[in-house]
């Protein structure tokens, strides 16, 4: 690799790390992406997400990978049943046929999608990396825990919420929130819980009470349902419990203590997941967060900006500080030919603005769905359960967004076309 083509390294294979990828090589811009896990399904992606028409699916535009997604997509798993904890119904949306400002997809499917539009051979599976050390002129050594050694011109941190390149460019750290959740798994709905199966339909169950806990249920793809158990609790909160987390039967007996005031239905489904218990946590970095550039490296997505998923931004900002940051690195390749970063090159320019741009893009989700944690989670508020959002506002938010930013873009390109 000459100094005229900067050696640009992507760390982690996620929505942000993958979207970037793929836009650079559409713009014919060389790129390695190092990701920790063994191969692009060796672990447990979660559930299902939707992706939102002013984010999510602006960054799929720029992938070229819209029909793609939408083939796969499911625009009716927006439904919701919004519930109290004895199952009272409270609201309910069903989206408009049509309506494609939000759709679902399988986090599985969607890296899955995004990484077999990567040229072969881009992901390096298997090298997770340990540290990052700045060389001169804004490159860094990369250190993986296999051993392998590479030089980045340009260091993308797509590494998510615990990345070890954030702590390159700033001091700040994820907070934990003060609720945890468990994973749960529930399959071939249809056929094995044909109560949950109703209950759920198409889309989500979101179940509450005043004090603090809730379950929430999605339907994904493949007859599957998943969810989340979710209470206030401190960290470590099964060590103080006795509840031996490999053990279903004692997290089921935990369970019945902390949900026992719900109805029998609830209480019959916290107890009946066909999967382990999977234990996780809520954690987000201060909102919000901004650095001064320091040359050479960057950060997207979670590594940037690991927010609460109450608004469900994370991964659509992710895919769109993806797909925005490779445009702006196109731009500055193409007009400053021979730069490379670290000399207030054109590059180191760009990228620069890019984070700007970020900063100010996920300032308002990442404070808001903080908060809108905080809320849901409220213990013994006179309020709770809280209202549902209007979900048919937020659908019409998400085009009239889409198509503002479509426009924004069309201006900056002077007049160029839409995307
Ligand atoms: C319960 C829950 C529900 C959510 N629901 C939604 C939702 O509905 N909608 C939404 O938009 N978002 C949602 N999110 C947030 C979303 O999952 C994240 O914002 C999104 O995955 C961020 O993408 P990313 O690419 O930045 O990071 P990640 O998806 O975390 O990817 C990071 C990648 O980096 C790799 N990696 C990490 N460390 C290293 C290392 N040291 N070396 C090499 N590789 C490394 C990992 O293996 C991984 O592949 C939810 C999150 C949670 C916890």
């Amino acid at each position: 690799m000459t100094t005229s083509t900067p050696r640009i390294c992507i760390v982690g294979g996620g929505p942000a790390g993958l979207t970037c990828a793929r836009v650079l090589q559409l713009q014919g811009i060389e790129v390695a992406v190092y990701d920790g896990d063994t191969a692009v399904d060796s672990r447990d992606p979660g559930g299902t997400l939707d992706l939102h028409a002013d984010t999510g699916q602006i960054a799929l535009a720029d992938a070229g990978l819209t029909e793609a997604f939408l083939a796969q997509a499911r625009p009716e798993g927006r439904a919701m049943t919004r519930t109290d904890h004895q199952g009272t119904v409270l609201a309910r949306f069903a989206p408009a046929p049509g309506d494609t400002a939000a759709p679902e997809i399988d986090r599985g499917r969607l890296r899955r999608l995004l990484h077999d539009h990567v040229r072969p051979g881009t992901v390096r599976w298997g090298h997770r990396l340990v540290r990052a050390t700045p060389l001169e002129r804004g490159a860094h050594r990369l250190e993986f825990a296999n051993g392998a050694v590479v030089r980045a011109d340009l260091l993308i941190g797509a590494d998510g919420a615990w990345s070890t390149i954030r702590p390159l460019v700033t001091d700040a750290a994820p907070e934990y929130l003060g609720v945890s959740f468990l994973d749960v798994r529930f399959d071939d709905v249809d056929t094995r819980h044909p109560e949950l199966a109703g209950t759920i339909g198409d889309g989500h169950l979101f179940a509450n009470d005043n004090d603090g806990r809730a379950v929430i249920l999605q339907r994904n793809a493949d007859r599957v349902v998943r969810g989340y158990l979710a209470f206030r609790a401190v960290r470590d909160w099964h060590v103080a419990a006795g509840v031996d987390l490999t053990d279903r039967e004692s997290v089921r007996a935990h369970l019945a203590g902390t949900f026992a005031h719900w109805s029998p239905s609830l209480r019959a489904v916290i107890a009946d997941s066909d999967a382990d218990y999977v234990p996780r946590s809520f954690w987000a970095l201060p909102a919000p967060l901004a650095w001064g550039h320091v040359p050479g490296v960057t950060l997207i997505g979670d590594a940037a900006h690991l927010m609460a998923p109450f608004g469900g931004h994370g991964a659509n900002l992710a895919m769109l500080d993806g797909a925005e940051l490779a445009l702006a690195v196109g731009v500055a390749l193409a007009r400053g030919g021979s730069s490379t970063p670290g000399q207030s090159s054109a590059l180191d320019e760009a990228v620069a603005a890019h984070e700007a741009e970020m900063f100010a893009r996920s300032a308002g989700p990442a404070t808001g769905s903080n908060e809108a944690l905080a809320q849901f989670f409220a213990t013994t508020s006179p309020d709770a359960p809280h209202l549902p959002p209007d979900h048919a506002q937020e659908h019409h938010d998400y085009l009239a967004r889409a198509a503002a930013r479509r426009r924004e873009r069309a201006r900056r390109a002077g007049g160029g076309t839409d995307v």
